[in-house]
């Protein structure tokens, strides 16, 4: 056959880095994400296929060795397509952050696993650039692997607390150095021909340090940290790619790495903090100690009464947090709008960079039972109208609104921007009982003399409220 599979491979990796930042640039939307994290998996799935393309483009001698590694690869690719399809299909919108650890996990360590065999082979012949560029992609991924594992262990609560002790970031310092300095080792004193003890050594070296360096950090910044660690597989896989020379894995790498620090530092921006205080601070495991005393007292009201209250209204925002999720109360809230917009209220959505669990969380959820675009808008943009607000409700939310971050210099949450719901003229909150937000800390706004509690799962609250605003509305007139 005389037909050129390197022409073919080419073309298809090109196509593949197109639909990726094609894909990546429709994400930017939440009304175009959906098609264009589709359009990304084409890319994805192009690529793939390409690289079995390698196949045949190897002398007819060394196809047999080949035939093995194919179906090694092929019998991977069918568990992982398995596993994926299925988690993905029944993994809860909550479960998303942890999703997304183990997934970023896998890339970094498939970044080491492609270092491990380029270190691995005993006839390769290296020149000292490749092998630094395999030995800095093998320690990034190391540590993404078993960092994202420890993330996923915290955010999926099989980890509880913070693993701290003295002199923590000595130890995980002369532990980074360590590794760091065996990996040059085998760059430049052994010409990536080290012993196979050293190499694997170098490897546990970067398996501990993420250990090491997730360990300490509590739960509520565990979001910034997967997304800290999906720049760094971004970049190992980057790195690789050029190993390789794959020109599918390096620009896919740095799409992943740039969008992932991207992402990083808007998170870190949002809690108004930096991405080094994150990493090397212990926010999310405050304990009360640190909070002064609140006063005022929790005043709860009905559900029916508080949304016939939201009828009378002429302006009301709504603030949703996790809870909303948590609840699956986004249609029943949306149907609850409706009559409001109904009766003549003027109804905005306000949503806080961080509200949920992961970045867009609320965007998504809304955007799921239909409510449109053009009513939910972005904290910058809507901080400063809460105050004409005659209503702000807040659904399941709680950090996000804790007036403690503007005022209590105490507060794990001190800094981080937050919506003004307590502006409003009356704050409603919707919430089950008494519990605290992801940070751990108490809310005063619940103590205020302008908030109600709503107590209640948000879903039956917003039926109770759905329920009185129609009866009064098909009764009333
Ligand atoms: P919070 O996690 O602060 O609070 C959620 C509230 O929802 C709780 O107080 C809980 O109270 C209530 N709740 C839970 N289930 C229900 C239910 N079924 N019905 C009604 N209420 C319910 O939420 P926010 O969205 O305000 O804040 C997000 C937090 O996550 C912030 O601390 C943020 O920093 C953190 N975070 C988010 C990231 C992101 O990307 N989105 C990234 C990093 C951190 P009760 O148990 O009494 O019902």
């Amino acid at each position: 056959m005389n037909f050129h599979p390197q022409i073919l491979i080419d073309a298809s990796y090109l196509l593949a880095a197109f639909l990726f930042i094609y894909g990546l640039k429709r994400m930017s939307s939440p009304v175009t994400a959906r098609s264009g994290i589709v359009v990304a998996g084409w890319g994805m799935l192009i690529a793939v296929l390409a690289s079995f393309l390698y196949v045949f483009s190897v002398e007819e001698a060394a196809k047999p060795h080949l035939v093995v590694n194919v179906v090694l690869a092929a019998v991977a690719l069918l568990l992982g397509l398995g596993w994926a399809w299925r988690s993905g299909k029944k993994v809860e919108m909550t479960a998303m952050p942890q999703m997304v650890a183990l997934y970023n996990g896998m890339g970094g360590g498939a970044a080491a696993a492609i270092a491990a065999v380029e270190l691995l082979k005993p006839s390769a012949e290296y020149t000292l650039i490749p092998l630094v560029v395999t030995i800095i992609g093998a320690l990034i991924g190391g540590i993404s692997l078993s960092g994202s594992m420890i993330a996923w262990a915290k955010l999926d609560g099989r980890i509880n607390g913070t693993w701290r002790i003295k002199g923590q970031q000595a130890l995980n310092g002369v532990v980074f150095l360590a590794t760091l300095a065996l990996g040059l080792f085998i760059a430049f004193a052994e010409h990536g021909h080290a012993p196979v003890i050293l190499t694997a050594a170098f490897f546990v070296g970067a398996l501990i340090f993420g250990v090491l360096m997730t360990m300490p950090i509590g739960g509520a910044d565990m979001p910034v940290v997967i997304s800290l660690f999906n720049a760094f597989t971004g970049l190992a896989v980057g790195f690789e790619g050029f190993v390789l020379q794959n020109p599918a894995l390096m620009i896919a790498g740095m799409v992943v790495g740039s969008a992932g620090t991207l992402l990083t530092l808007l998170m870190a921006k949002a809690m108004n903090r930096s991405v080094a205080n994150v990493i090397f601070s212990n926010f999310g495991a405050a304990g009360d100690e640190q909070q002064g005393e609140i006063k005022g007292s929790m005043k709860p009201v009905d559900a029916g009464d508080a949304g016939i209250n939201m009828r009378y209204a002429s302006k009301v925002i709504i603030a949703p947090g996790y809870g909303l999720a948590v609840a699956q109360a986004q249609h029943k809230l949306y149907e609850f709008v409706k009559l409001l917009q109904d009766a003549g209220v003027e109804v905005k959505f306000a949503i806080h960079p961080v509200a949920g669990r992961m970045p867009g969380h609320m965007n998504v959820l809304l955007a799921e039972a239909g409510v449109p675009y053009d009513i939910i808008y972005d904290m910058e943009d809507i901080n400063g109208e809460f105050k004409e607000a005659d209503v702000a409700i807040v659904i399941g939310a709680n950090d996000t609104v804790n007036p403690a971050a503007r005022t209590n210099k105490s507060s794990p949450i001190y800094g981080m921007p937050i919506l003004n719901v307590d502006q409003a003229k009356q704050v409603y909150v919707v919430k089950r009982g008494q519990g605290k937000g992801y940070s751990g800390v108490e809310n005063e706004l619940f103590f205020a003399d302008n908030t109600n509690m709503v107590y209640g799962d948000a879903q039956k609250v917003m039926v109770a409220m759905t329920q009185a605003v129609k009866s009064l509305d098909g009764g009333g007139h």
